[in-house]
């Protein structure tokens, strides 16, 4: 199980599944989204991501 949460602690979510993709990427896309020279990333299946908002 796979843990992650905002810095403020407000958004928390938790995954169940292994990552169907690890990748980094420096296209142009994922510059503008992460503000860096390259983006990270992990994706995982919809259905395995549980979202907590603590308001
Ligand atoms: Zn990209």
């Amino acid at each position: 199980m796979r843990k992650a949460s905002s810095g403020c602690g407000q958004l928390s979510l938790t995954v169940t599944a292994k990552p169907l993709r690890v990748s980094a990427c420096y296209c142009c896309g994922c510059q503008k989204r992460t503000g860096s020279a390259f983006g990270a990333q992990a994706r995982f299946p919809s259905r395995s991501v549980t979202f907590s908002f603590a308001i």
